[in-house]
């Protein structure tokens, strides 16, 4: 068979089969297998508009189901992959075997759990699905004590929200500060004092070490002795890459699903994309693994060219953005703690109007603009390059 089988309905599974039957003409059989009830959707939205109630959450669906019928695509909603079998080539999911010439796991990250919440039994969110975000919408009002474990980019997008809709928001973090791993501390010290101008009690190097329905709500027992008694709680503790199925059937798994630049595994039949995939990247000399939007699309559009035997890498800078209250950045590159030296914020960082740099000695490995949209093209084209000192002094 030639038949091309996705596994996974997110944005790197839609962009896959969209660029297969447009831009590369592949008129084979295309199936694919998505365990959710919508036909693929972009998650930003959720923690956003939709969360703000500015849009409905069908608006994040990516195309209707027609486009997939009138494309001869078999789009399988509320269709779990149980199992690959690469000697057969085939897998296995609701109850039948089907077969592939090409693979394509495109299974994306789910949201970490908290075992100490879970076993609680207390009312508590978990954002990943349009189900979550159109969950926590319907809770948001005037007044609701809302406990946020977890300062990252969905737990600090989800405050903006809900402080947006008037409830009493507390965002516990473990670190010192929320983002500070992303960002470092300098611009996450921005965003932190952001928060809390809009009200927002921010608890940096806090854990939560205990939880526990009562009778006033659920109470939250801190590990610096304080208590927080909320209405509900949000965890936003990060993902974990869907691998169980690629692990099961052999695959190499580290950090995701490693692949080369093409996206190919260490089978040259089945590709991955998207959240799961830990990929070779040639700019950068080593496996990266993003939870992008934009990687979803790129990788869509790498993974369609390798199944029809052209010849295209996964080699973009990583790019993201967030927005928060009128807030609004975009970043691009890659800089952990340890990938850089220091830090350059250039502009009013008070009026929240400015871009950074983060330096690896002279070199500029990655960018961001806060509130400056026309700096998007200066950023992108200076990450990756090595730093002009008469731009340094300027
Ligand atoms: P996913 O979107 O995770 O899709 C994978 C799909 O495969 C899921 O539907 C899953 O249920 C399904 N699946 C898994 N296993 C199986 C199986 N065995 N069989 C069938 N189906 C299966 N990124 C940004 O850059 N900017 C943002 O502002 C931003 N905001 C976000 C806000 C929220 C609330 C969330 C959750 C994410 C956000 N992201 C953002 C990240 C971005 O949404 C992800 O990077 C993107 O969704 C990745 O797409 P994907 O197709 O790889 O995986």
């Amino acid at each position: 068979t030639n038949r091309i089988v996705v596994i996974g309905g997110g944005l790197a599974a839609a962009t896959a089969v969209h660029e297969l039957r447009t831009t590369h003409g592949f008129t084979g059989p295309v199936t694919v297998l998505a365990d959710e009830a919508h036909p693929p959707y972009e998650r930003p939205p959720l923690s956003k508009a939709v969360l703000l109630g500015e849009k409905e959450a069908t608006t994040a669906i990516v195309r209707p189901a027609e486009w997939y019928a009138d494309h001869d695509v078999g789009l399988r909603t509320g269709t779990r992959a149980e199992r690959i079998d690469r000697d057969a080539r085939t897998v296995h999911a609701a109850g039948e075997d089907i077969g592939y010439g090409q693979l394509l796991i495109a299974t994306g990250a789910r949201a970490r759990r908290l075992p100490l919440v879970d076993e609680s039994g207390v009312p508590a969110t978990y954002l990943r699905t349009i189900g979550d975000s159109v969950a926590l919408r319907g809770l948001l009002r005037p007044g609701l004590r809302l406990g946020i474990i977890g300062g990252g980019w969905i737990g600090l997008e989800a405050a903006a929200a809900a402080r947006i809709a008037g409830a009493e928001v507390t965002v516990l973090e473990a670190l010192e500060l929320p983002l500070v791993r992303v960002l470092g501390s300098e611009v996450a010290g921005i965003m932190t004092a952001m928060h809390r101008e809009h009200g927002v009690d921010v608890r940096t190097s806090t854990q939560v070490t205990a939880v526990e329905a009562t009778s006033e709500g659920t109470r939250l027992a801190l590990d610096d002795g304080d208590d927080l008694v909320v209405d509900h709680v949000l965890v936003g503790i990060g993902a974990q890459p869907n691998t169980e199925l690629a692990e099961a059937a052999g695959l190499t798994v580290d950090n995701g699903i490693r692949t080369d630049a093409h996206l190919r595994t260490d089978d040259a039949t089945v590709l991955a994309a998207g959240d799961v995939a830990n990929v070779d990247h040639p700019l950068l000399g080593r496996p990266l693994r993003v939870e992008h939007w934009d990687t979803a699309i790129q990788h869509g559009k790498v993974a369609a060219a390798t199944l029809a035997g052209v010849d295209a890498v996964a080699d973009q800078q990583p790019y993201f953005f967030t927005d928060q209250y009128d807030f609004g950045m975009e970043y691009v590159g890659n800089a952990g703690p340890g990938d850089y030296d220091r830090v350059l914020v250039r502009g009013d960082a008070a009026g929240r109007v400015f871009t950074a740099w983060w330096l690896a000695g002279d070199r500029i490995v990655a960018g961001m603009h806060a509130n400056d949209w026309d700096a998007i093209d200066e950023v992108r084209s200076r990450v990756g390059t090595t730093v002009d000192p008469a731009w340094l002094e300027s």
